[in-house]
């Protein structure tokens, strides 16, 4: 089988990691785009055969970084990361898919942390930081529903506590993410019901 390369950022729409992947063969026969479900044009990624130019959309600024990078870092090895020119920081990942999803994933939480405001927007970041990975890994299992018996909800992230709330029929739980001990009890429960505590 063929080897595939992966392309990891955060789509700067609508805020969701995006991670798509090509063969060695296709990236080196012609343009390539690896585009947002939310209809986003995405990123995309040319090359002569010496060098990858990639035109970045950024989940960090908003805008669109354009980016050269060596064949071999594009088709060889772990990966390589990108970064955006105004905040300095990681907005995209190339490279082994696992290598792409970790550091995406990480982005990801970034990015929701740069919208929510500044660096000091947390009470304490470390536990925020921590809320949320624990809070994705709950969603990851599909352990986040709602006594009306919908799945589905939308994150609200503030100084010291995460709101979800059902977009069913709006039932509200906060989870407190200020202090060690909100973390540990976040960290104890294997699902997480909105509507009731
Ligand atoms: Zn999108
Ligand atoms: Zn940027
Ligand atoms: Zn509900």
């Amino acid at each position: 089988m063929e080897e595939l390369r992966s392309f990891g950022y955060i789509c700067p729409k609508c805020g969701k990691a995006v991670m798509g992947s090509r063969t060695k063969f296709a990236l080196s026969a012609s343009a390539v785009r690896i585009e947002c479900d939310c209809g986003d044009p995405g990123l995309e990624v040319q090359t002569d055969g010496a060098r990858f130019r990639l035109w970045v959309p950024c989940g960090l600024c908003g805008d669109t970084h354009q980016a050269e990078v060596d064949a071999s870092a594009v088709l060889e090895g772990r990966g390589v990361g990108l970064a955006c020119p105004k905040t300095k920081q990681l907005c995209c990942y190339v490279g082994e898919e696992n290598e792409v999803r970790r550091h995406v994933e990480e982005l990801a939480i970034r990015a929701e942390k740069e919208k929510a405001g500044a660096e000091e927007a947390f009470t304490d970041n470390v536990i925020m930081y921590e809320v949320l990975s624990e809070l994705k890994d709950i969603a990851a299992r599909d352990g986040i529903s709602c006594t009306c018996g919908s799945h589905d909800y939308t994150m609200q992230i503030h100084r010291g506590a995460v709101d979800l709330t059902c977009t069913r029929c709006g039932a509200r739980l906060r989870l407190d993410a200020a202090t060690d001990e909100d973390l540990d009890r976040l960290c104890c429960q294997m699902t997480l019901t909105i509507g009731k505590r």
